[in-house]
């Protein structure tokens, strides 16, 4: 037994009326990027069915370095695979998520954060970077920052988003936008 039995009973329950699917872009032609935290999973809050849409979920839903580079990816993958099956306006959708209470919020906190610089071995500038304390603030910089980069395809488009906790509501912050292209900023 471990901790996981009762959930691996579920998986038998699954499987026994599972069907695979192909490879292809995901039906709704959305790339989530949210917190890892379990109250928030976007497969609940959305509806999310197998197939729907790719989830990238770390500490806050932040756009790291690696969070970007996976886009990146995914990006060159449904080009190259799937040309024929995406819209020519665009690959998909990156819907960032925020959202409230998040527990990164504590890491605002100088005292708190030393603490937690010494128990993950991360330094301090890298957890304070990662604090939601307002998710309409970091959602605002997250989305600016991913139109920014230079790995973003312009066939890509970004939208913010802030999930209640409180009331279950996502709140649109930031409507869908492409990147600029180089010469137009
Ligand atoms: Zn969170």
């Amino acid at each position: 037994m471990t901790k996981m039995s009762p959930l691996l009973e579920l998986n038998k329950q699954f499987a026994s009326t599972y069907t695979p699917g192909p490879l292809g872009p995901p039906a709704a032609q959305v790339v989530i990027v949210t917190c890892l935290d379990h109250r928030v999973d976007p497969a609940i809050t959305l509806g999310l069915q197998l197939g729907d849409a790719v989830v990238i979920r770390n500490t806050g839903g932040r756009v790291t370095p690696a969070v970007i580079n996976d886009i990146a990816y995914l990006a060159f993958l449904a080009e190259q695979l799937f040309s024929g099956q995406v819209a020519v306006e665009g690959l998909f959708e990156v819907a960032v998520v925020h959202h409230s209470q998040c527990g990164t919020g504590f890491l605002a906190d100088p005292g708190f954060r030393k603490q937690a610089a010494g128990a993950t071995g991360l330094p301090e500038a890298a957890l304070e970077a990662c604090a939601v304390a307002d998710p309409h603030t970091t959602i605002k910089a997250d989305v600016e920052l991913l139109l920014a980069s230079p790995l973003l395809s312009p066939r890509v488009s970004v939208s913010g988003h802030v999930y209640d906790i409180a009331s279950g509501r996502v709140t649109t912050v930031l409507d869908a936008r492409h990147p600029q292209l180089a010469g137009n900023n």
